[in-house]
Formats: C-alpha cells, sequence, structure tokens
C-alpha cells in the first residue's frame, strides 16, 4: 500500500514538472495530441444493442446471435474501439503511468458516449477490486473513471452496494468459457440500495464482457432492474 501510495505520488509529482508530451507519439505539447487522436476510431451511434459493436440500427449483431455469452446485462456500449496505437497507449498511461491528465480525456470519451447512447441511468457502479487488489494497487482505476463521469453526468456514484468478494486470478490467458467461470462467484451485493433502480458500471476496457455480466448477474439477483455497461474500449469479437 505504501509503495502503491509512494509510486503514484512520484507519477503525479513527474507529470507535473515534465511539460506534456504525448502517450502515444510522443510529440511535446500535449498528453494526447490531435494527430493521435484523430486516429481513434470512436464508436458509432448506430451498434448492436447488445455488445455494441457497430450494426445497423436496433439490430443485434452475428456474434450475438451465435453466442449467448451475455445473459444478465442489458447491454455494452464503449466509446472507442481497442486497437494497437493511441487509444491502447492512452488505457495504458491511465492504468500503469496514474497519468491524471490522460484520466480527465479518457473521462471525457466516456461521458461523450455516456451521452450519445442516451444512458440516462439512476446510479454509476464502478467494477468493484478486491480488498487485497486494492492495496495493492492503491486505487480502483475504474472507480476513477466512475467518478467523474459521475459529476460529469449527474447521475449519483454508488460503492457500496457491489463489493468483490473473491479474489480471482487474471484472465489475460482464458477464452470466453474460462473467464465466466473466472468471476462467477467473485462478487456480492451487501444492501438493497439499488433495487428497482437501472445502474451503468463504467470499466476501462471490455474484452469479453464475463466481468461485467457476473457483476449484472449478482445485481439482478438482488432486484436491480436494468443493468448496462460502459468502456472506453471494446475489444473487437474474435469470431
Ligand atoms: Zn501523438
Ligand atoms: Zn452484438
Amino acid at each position: 500500500m505504501f509503495l502503491a501510495t509512494l509510486n503514484k505520488l512520484y507519477n503525479s509529482l513527474l507529470n507535473l514538472l515534465l511539460p506534456p508530451q504525448c502517450v502515444n507519439c510522443k510529440i511535446s505539447g500535449s498528453w494526447l495530441c490531435s494527430n493521435c487522436l484523430a486516429q481513434i476510431s470512436f464508436s458509432p451511434t448506430e451498434v448492436c444493442i447488445i455488445c455494441g459493436v457497430p450494426a445497423p440500427l436496433k439490430t443485434v449483431c452475428k456474434h450475438c446471435q451465435n453466442n449467448n455469452t451475455l445473459q444478465y446485462l442489458d447491454g455494452i456500449r464503449s466509446a472507442t474501439y481497442f486497437e494497437k496505437g493511441p487509444i491502447r497507449s492512452a488505457i495504458h498511461a491511465f492504468k500503469y503511468g496514474n497519468n491524471q491528465a490522460i484520466s480527465a480525456i479518457l473521462t471525457r470519451m466516456l461521458v461523450e458516449a455516456y451521452q450519445r447512447y442516451q444512458l440516462n441511468v439512476d446510479f454509476i457502479l464502478p467494477v468493484p477490486l478486491h480488498a487485497s487488489r486494492l492495496s495493492e494497487r492503491g486505487y480502483n482505476q475504474s472507480e476513477l473513471l466512475a467518478t467523474g463521469v459521475s459529476l460529469s453526468c449527474q447521475v449519483p456514484l454508488n460503492v457500496t452496494t457491489l463489493l468483490r468478494v473473491h479474489h480471482t486470478e487474471t484472465q489475460a490467458h482464458l477464452d470466453i468459457k474460462g473467464r465466466y467461470e473466472n468471476v462467477k462467484n467473485a462478487f456480492s451485493c451487501v444492501n438493497d440500495l439499488l433495487s428497482e433502480k437501472i445502474v451503468l458500471l463504467v470499466d476501462d476496457v471490455c474484452t469479453t464482457g464475463a466481468t461485467l455480466d457476473a457483476c449484472a448477474m449478482t445485481l439482478k439477483k438482488t432486484g436491480v432492474h436494468k443493468v448496462w455497461a460502459l468502456s472506453i474500449a471494446r475489444v473487437p469479437h474474435v469470431n
């Protein structure tokens, strides 16, 4: 915990002292230069009603027709598509470099997507981190984003109802099925403050949606009416 806080402080100081440099192409002047910003694939308005990949308006994409992977979420929306280059560099700088300026840029992308998809919800929730992971990292990156969206969109933030009760191994090496098994029982609701409400889960990257769907399962079992998810970047479907 102490080391994580120290590291965070060091990075914040460094960011204050050094002139801004684009996190992707390293050109001086801003944290994400206009050239790199222009290369980011922002999600269009017309997307699959379930998973949020581009699709004609109000239709379900082929992947969702063939795979019944999201069972509890009402839908996922993403601000951009995850690909090599600027968006990946920006998310990396946010996750591992504690870059506050980048955090603000990414939050703005989420807020724009919230408005683009008219996600009018009652509460905004981060994807919770397990207590042991939280003390290791010092902060929950998903909570930083959720707080920013909550403030900008003037929607209340809830961090007290949904908790991560089991520490899960990292998912990078798991396939879709493995990811679902891995997170199935990771979450728990400890009060009914969200009963009958429409909520939005906020996260940085959405790969398969397994973690978000596990959160939605737990929330719906305690009476939450609708659960939407919003991520900065969506990893394209593999099939
Ligand atoms: Zn650049
Ligand atoms: Zn879909």
